[in-house]
């Protein structure tokens, strides 16, 4: 059996994981009397969207410091961004990486890492579970792992004898074990692990045999899924299902941590939803 928990339908913009992963960081912000948040990313990315808005509902500044230049027409993750007054910064992909320098050129900012890796954010994340009625009834709880940030507050609040498993969006990021391991806490009740070979080619890739999955998940249940993150996962569990590595009898909840504005990169029509 599986279950999905609509993470997407908890706000059409800060959908998702991203609410409870920039929680606490907002919080630490304020507490320590910053007025302005800067973080990192992508043109389409999940993150910076919801940044912005969670900035702009709690009074903070924004700042988002954006991979690659300048484009003459904006993204609509982008321009969102713009309307919940997020300051944008384009840096070329090399400048991008050297991430300290970058934060050396501001002052009295209060940085959030890219994706919203971090110890505030797995704290955040461990609060989705609390939206699971009957938690204990489940074998699995199956996720999307990025930073690992949202699969290591899954971890810390599972229940003893459950499985958490991630499903890697990107190509063979074998680091990522040690990356999300480095936000589980020590007393974890649960086993762990993360799953490779769902990326379909890597980050954001997305060949016709992921699309038509989407679609024909659309047609079959009324689930729209994201090119990133929540497809391929769903896929991964399908595939673990029909291959006996999730056993009959299981019952299984995948989290779906939202994203779907990041299908505003395809052309209009290509999903029904
Ligand atoms: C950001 C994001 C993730 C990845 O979360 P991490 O905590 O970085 O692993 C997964 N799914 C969606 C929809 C996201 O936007």
């Amino acid at each position: 059996m599986l279950n999905v928990l609509r993470l997407d339908k908890l706000h059409n913009i800060v959908s998702g994981n991203k609410w409870f992963k920039l929680k606490y960081n907002i919080a630490a912000a304020q507490q320590q009397g910053y007025s302005t948040i800067a973080t990192f990313g992508g043109a389409y990315s999940n993150h910076i969207v919801a940044t912005a808005f969670a900035c702009h509902a709690s009074g903070i500044n924004s700042i988002g410091i954006i991979r690659g230049e300048e484009p003459t027409l904006y993204s609509s993750t982008l321009i969102k961004a713009s309307e919940y007054g997020m300051q944008l910064k384009f840096l070329t992909r090399q400048a991008f990486n050297d991430k300290e320098e970058i934060k050396k050129t501001y002052t009295n900012v209060y940085w959030v890492n890219e994706g919203g890796y971090g110890q505030l954010g797995a704290k955040g994340a461990a609060e989705i579970l609390t939206l699971v009625p009957g938690l204990e009834t489940y074998t699995h709880i199956i996720c999307a792992v990025g930073t690992g940030t949202m699969f290591a507050g899954l971890v810390n609040s599972a229940l003893p004898g459950q499985q958490v498993w991630g499903v890697s969006a990107l190509k063979n990021n074998f680091s990522i074990k040690d990356e999300a391991g480095a936000l589980v806490n020590k007393d974890a009740a649960a086993a762990y692990e993360i799953l490779h070979g769902y990326d379909f080619g890597g980050y954001a890739k997305h060949p016709p045999e992921l699309i038509n999955f989407m679609r024909e998940t659309w047609l079959e249940s009324r689930l729209p899924t994201d090119i990133v993150y929540t497809a391929k996962t769903l896929y991964a569990i399908k595939h673990l299902i029909k291959n006996n590595t999730i056993s009959v009898g299981s019952k299984v909840l995948m989290v779906h941590s939202g994203g779907l504005q990041g299908n505003a990169s395809l052309q209009k029509g290509v999903l029904p939803f």
